[in-house]
């Protein structure tokens, strides 16, 4: 459905009354007048649909808007690794102030749309929503890092 539909079947209507309101004949005046109330009717379908199609646009680009929003706020983090290979997001230092202290959220709940801040141990980075542990520093003891570890069921 398109906007020139409604348009063009008004104007029919506008011309045909135009036409008609010099005829004196009963029955051309009848047809005339059904003729118009024929393409103000399709004119009427056509704007309800566009009014719907409308509705669903604004509440589309809403949604659109909100989840982009909430990207925006991952904006403020670029991807780092870590020393030992893991990764995690840091916040860049221009976002660093005192309301908002030097901090990394977690990669894999990042994914999720969720911003996780990381706690920081000895060795690792551990995130108290999904339990990913990111090492920054190998543990003394182990030769080799392991790799993150997810609490995924496998
Ligand atoms: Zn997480």
């Amino acid at each position: 459905m398109e906007i020139g539909a409604a348009v063009t079947a008004v104007k029919g209507a506008l011309d045909l009354a135009r036409n008609a309101k010099d005829v004196n004949d009963r029955a051309q005046l009848n047809a005339a007048m059904s003729d118009i109330m024929g393409k103000l009717t399709t004119a009427q379908s056509d704007l309800l649909d566009l009014l719907t199609e409308h509705h669903r646009l604004i509440d589309e680009n809403r949604e659109l808007k909100s989840k982009l929003s909430k990207e925006e706020r991952f904006d403020q983090y670029r991807l780092c690794k870590t020393p030992v290979g893991h990764y995690i997001y840091e916040l860049k230092e221009e976002y660093v102030n005192e309301d908002k202290p030097a901090h990394a959220i977690c990669v894999k709940c990042r994914e999720e749309g969720l911003r996780s801040t990381l706690q920081e141990g000895d060795y690792s980075y551990y995130c108290p929503t999904c339990r990913t542990v990111a090492d920054f520093q190998r543990h003394p003891g182990f030769a080799m890092s392991s790799g993150p570890t997810y609490n995924d069921p496998w």
